[in-house]
């Protein structure tokens, strides 16, 4: 392969985009591999097409030699599958749903468990055809409550979605097993500083879950680590048993309630996302709901009240504005929250914000007449008001919202904990038969009865996974690839017309006939210094520099990584780099 920067799709910035909050957002732009195209959504110029291309190929490879078998599964589906499984509205708007001309309810697929459960069902009948697992690598599309920081969280994103099933516990649990060494595989492959951490099982249900977090201060997760045990946690699933019941310490039973006041919550989101609050140009009202402390107070079990109240501290936030935007017959405005012990604080992190829908925990513990903000894909699990710093789930377990660093180990007891933050690049899941259930899959076992399979899946942010390899490899100057999916594997720089220019398509023809990717800088009219600038904006891994001292035989060869340079003989030069 030989590309031509002459006649390439590129365009490069020599200013960072205004709109572009993180290094690989801000990169990805600049460096002309992606062009923003809508909200969420981005087009992919050559080589970020390249690159993409390069990790689908990595990741296909991986699940193919755990023999996954590749399918595809098309992206606009009918509602009646996820109404069987109860997705439709457990999703809420967090999925794009609409009618055809007919008027039949429609959706663009957030992810694929149903269609894999109908297809095993359409095509197995015997035990025989298990253990069987299939993926795929496809365009998924969710309406996020708020498409951040380019490739990281977009509405439209590739993923691989891999789904197993087998007959039983064990097989389960093997080809869980298989599935994150296949994991481990990938992400060392692609280069990452990565931590496998427990996570909550969300919108999917089911019971194990880990997720892979690629280790970054940009990325929205926080996880806790233990300083001498490999215990790793998602802070969303940082869990502690409760005292077991008939201790005098048991927790009491806590009532889950939904509450009558969603659309409060829906329409704050809706303002979040399209309105400027708070009385300032700069601010969106996103940036305003991140700091403010929300509070539901539950005068009575019907009814549900959500208070705005005031961050102390340095933000000017004009709450009565922003409160009168939300809501006005329930909203309630106190300027002080500090006079007001009696209510439960709730911080409306960007967390609840994905979560949309409102429910609350009443915890008789806590004063009467208060309840907590949780998150309501997974009623009652995703708790998150704050009283000692725990929250508690309808089973008795205790979640930790707010964990601080140098809390124990709730593993060994005998560690502290540490907190960092990632991007979640990866998520694998014991489903169960929660699908299999939905759409009554059974086969004939060994013994003439109907057996029900067992489902796992597993999730790769393909496109994330651009934007986080860019996030940790990048410097002042520009992206830093790993060779194994860098867009080209060397750079070739004309530093001169005529004799230079030649030099350096003849040496790419060479070396692209020798089977390496080549970019090759052969554009008229650029100086020298600003096509090396453009090659380490740009991140290829080797650059040759066919300029002055051609005319002795001699080119240069620039480690973009490390920075070293080296005059070689352009003699043998294909032979060494290949
Ligand atoms: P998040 O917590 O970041 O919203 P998720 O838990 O909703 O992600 P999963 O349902 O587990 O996502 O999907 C599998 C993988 O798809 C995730 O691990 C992530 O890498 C990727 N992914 C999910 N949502 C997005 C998005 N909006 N943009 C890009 N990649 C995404
Ligand atoms: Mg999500
Ligand atoms: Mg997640
Ligand atoms: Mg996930």
């Amino acid at each position: 392969m030989l590309l031509r920067m002459s006649t390439l799709l590129l365009r490069t910035l020599r200013e960072d985009p205004a709109d572009a909050e993180v290094p690989s957002h801000r990169l990805l732009l600049r460096a002309g591999y992606i062009r923003r195209a809508a909200p969420g959504g981005y087009t992919w110029l050559p080589l970020g097409k390249l690159v993409l291309d390069r990790i689908s190929e990595l990741v296909r490879s991986e699940m193919a030699a755990i023999d996954g078998q590749e399918v595809h599964f098309p992206a606009l589906l009918p509602a009646e599958p996820y109404r069987a499984s109860g997705r439709w509205t457990e999703y809420g708007d967090d999925i794009f749903t609409f009618a055809d001309r007919k008027g039949a309810g429609h959706l663009l697929a957030p992810t694929h468990e149903e269609m894999a459960a109908l297809l095993v069902k359409d095509l197995f009948t015997s035990y025989r055809d298990f253990p069987v697992t299939l993926f795929q690598i496809q365009t998924k599309f969710r309406d996020e409550a708020r498409p951040r920081a380019g490739l990281l969280r977009g509405r439209e994103f590739l993923m691989k979605d891999a789904y197993s099933f087998d007959l039983d516990e064990a097989g389960l649990q093997a080809a869980y097993e298989r599935q994150r060494a296949a994991y481990r595989r990938i992400f060392d492959r692609l280069g990452l500083d990565y931590t496998v951490v427990h996570a909550m099982s969300g919108a999917m249900g089911g019971s194990a879950s880990e997720e892979f977090l690629a280790v970054t201060p940009v990325g929205e997760d926080t996880f806790v680590g233990c300083t001498s045990c490999d215990y790793a946690a998602n802070t969303e699933a940082v869990t502690t048993r409760a005292p077991a019941s008939g201790d005098p310490h048991a927790h009491p039973p806590v009532e889950v309630h939904d509450t009558p006041e969603t659309p409060t919550i829906a329409g704050l989101v809706e303002m979040a996302n399209t309105r400027r609050l708070g009385g300032r140009d700069d601010w969106t009202a996103a940036d305003t709901l991140k700091n403010i402390v929300l509070t539901v107070r539950r005068p009575g079990v019907d009814e549900a009240e959500l208070l705005v109240i005031g961050v102390p501290g340095d933000r000017e936030v004009d709450l009565k504005r922003v409160a009168a935007a939300l809501h006005p017959a329930t909203v309630t405005v106190f300027d002080d929250w500090a006079e007001h012990p009696e209510l439960v604080r709730g911080y409306l992190g960007p967390q609840i914000l994905d979560k949309l829908n409102l429910r609350y925990l009443v915890d008789p513990r806590i004063a009467p007449g208060t309840a907590w903000l949780t998150g309501a894909n997974e009623p009652g699990r995703h708790a998150t008001g704050v009283a000692n710093g725990r929250d508690f789930t309808p089973d008795g377990t205790i979640e930790a919202a707010e964990v601080r660093p140098g809390d124990p180990c709730p593993s060994c007891e005998a560690g502290a904990l540490t907190i960092r933050r990632g991007i979640e690049v990866g998520h694998i899941f014991q489903l169960g038969r929660r699908f299999t259930d939905a759409f009554a899959v059974d086969v004939l076992g060994p013994e003439g009865k109907p057996v029900r399979p067992t489902m796992g899946c597993y999730g790769i942010g393909v496109s994330r996974a651009v934007a986080a390899v860019a996030e940790q490899h990048h410097d002042d100057r520009g992206l830093v690839w790993p060779a194994a999916i860098a867009p080209c594997d060397v750079h070739l720089v004309a530093a001169g017309k005529g004799p230079q220019l030649e030099a350096a398509l003849d040496l790419g023809a060479r070396l692209s006939a020798a089977g390496l990717r080549v970019l090759v800088d052969d554009r008229s009219g650029v100086s020298a210094g600003v096509k090396f600038t453009d090659a380490e904006l740009i991140g290829v891994p080797r650059a040759v520099v066919v300029g002055r001292r051609l005319a002795d035989g001699y080119v240069e060869l620039r480690d973009r990584a490390t920075g070293e340079r080296a005059e070689l003989p352009l003699d043998g030069l294909v032979e060494r780099l290949v």
